[in-house]
């Protein structure tokens, strides 16, 4: 018989105070189907547990996601699921040449090496979506609720319908679904800029490694060769009611600002500063792109959890669910996987060797939250000359 659904329970002190009480395989529901999301499915699913990876978005398919660094334990990571990097890695290159300009002329370059290795979103995704066996990936399933259902978490979906598990990942990324249901005094707060991206096929066809150029306060244009061009992305400061009138929603709403949200104004702002602050081949290929893109920098309190008990079963946040970080910490997506792995280790100590579940995802979340904090903090550190906040 169907029983009442209970709403969620305050998140307990110590994770490690709950009784144990876990069912003998645990049944796996994650919610969000981009990096984090289909990461945390292929470990899992190697590891032996029955998964169901939810997306929202009603295809699979590449939503313009530009270059993403991945460092040395995300990359190790990914080896693992047997993505090598011939796969995922257009351009070998370890460089990072940062360019201080002055009237848009360099006076200071500066070159360091990069422990890692330059992807894009879209690359990444594909290596991983394509690995899913069949069945595992549901899309247009956008998850709306979750309640206690016969002792166990229990998922509701914008169509009514719903889904039990024994453990749900809530890797639905900035405006998570999962945060606001878990932890809902955390709100994304715009930072007062906005990374505007584009992907300019053919473009600066000798540029092989990362360059960034600070042209002066309140700009920073990253560029690298990504297959069939560049991708190039320029922070610029921004008002909310600019941002508002450039790309149609407000930046808590907008979170990310798809090719057709790229309006004429929002170009011709781009285009104009390009001009004004970039040396003349950058400010073309600027010029010259179609396929644009933008992200509002967010900010957020750091967490303190990323495990909640749901009766006998659990809920985790995890990647940009969990703390979507500035874009300069380069830490996002690394964030993501490195959590996934971590919580996979945890969760097979349990299955495999019996390990108490509620002590196990206490470790993990021990282990985590110190870097999905330091993340959080540095993002204002990193971005200070180009925000009007301060750190
Ligand atoms: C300009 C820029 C540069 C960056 N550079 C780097 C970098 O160099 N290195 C790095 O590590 N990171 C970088 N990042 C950050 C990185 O892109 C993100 O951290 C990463 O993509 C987050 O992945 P995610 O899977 O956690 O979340 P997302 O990619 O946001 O995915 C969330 C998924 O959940 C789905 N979803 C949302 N709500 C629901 C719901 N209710 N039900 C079901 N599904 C749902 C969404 O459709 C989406 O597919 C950069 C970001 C930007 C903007």
């Amino acid at each position: 018989m169907t029983q009442p659904h209970t709403p969620l329970a305050s998140p307990p002190r110590d994770l490690s105070a709950r009784a144990a009480g876990t069912p003998p395989r645990l049944r796996v529901a994650v919610v969000g189907g981009s990096v984090t999301g289909a990461t945390t499915a292929l470990l899992l699913l190697h590891a032996g547990f029955p998964v169901t990876l939810y997306e929202a978005a009603p295809a699979a398919a590449p939503r313009g996601g530009g270059l993403i660094g991945l460092e040395h334990p995300a990359l190790d990571v990914l080896d693992r699921l047997g993505i090598s990097q011939d796969e995922i890695v257009a351009h070998p290159s370890e460089t990072v040449l940062e360019v201080t300009l002055r009237y848009r002329q360099p006076i200071h370059i500066a070159r360091h090496l990069y422990p890692g290795r330059n992807t894009t979103w879209s690359l990444l995704h594909y290596a991983l979506i394509r690995r899913l066996p069949a069945g595992v990936l549901q899309t247009g399933r956008r998850v709306t609720g979750l309640t206690e259902h016969d002792g166990r978490p229990h998922l509701e979906f914008a169509d009514h319908s719903h889904a039990v598990a024994d453990l749900v990942v809530f890797a639905d990324g900035r405006t998570s679904t999962g945060r606001r249901l878990l932890d809902p005094g955390r709100r994304l707060r715009y930072a007062g800029y906005v990374a505007h991206r584009g992907h300019a096929a053919g473009a600066l066809s000798h540029v092989r490694d990362f360059l960034r150029l600070e042209p002066g306060p309140g700009c920073q244009y990253n560029v690298a060769p990504v297959p069939g061009g560049l991708d190039w992305t320029l922070y610029l400061t921004c008002s909310a009611d600019d941002y508002t009138r450039c790309f149609g929603a407000p930046p808590q709403r907008r979170t990310f600002a798809l090719p057709h949200h790229v309006s004429d104004t929002a170009r011709a702002v781009v285009d104009t500063r390009a001009a004004l602050v970039l040396p003349l081949p950058h400010a073309e290929t600027v010029h010259t792109t179609t396929m644009r893109m933008a992200a509002p920098v967010m900010d957020i309190d750091p967490p303190t959890h990323m495990a909640w008990p749901v009766g006998r079963g659990w809920a985790v946040l995890i990647g940009d669910a969990l703390a979507p970080v500035r874009p300069h910490t380069g830490r996002g997506a690394n964030n993501g996987i490195e959590q996934a792995a971590a919580l996979t280790t945890a969760l097979t100590q349990h299955q495999r060797w019996g390990a108490d579940l509620p002590t196990a995802l206490d470790g993990w979340q021990r282990r985590q939250i110190p870097g999905a904090i330091a993340a959080v903090r540095q993002g204002p550190h990193l971005g200070a000359h180009l925000s009007n906040h301060q750190p």
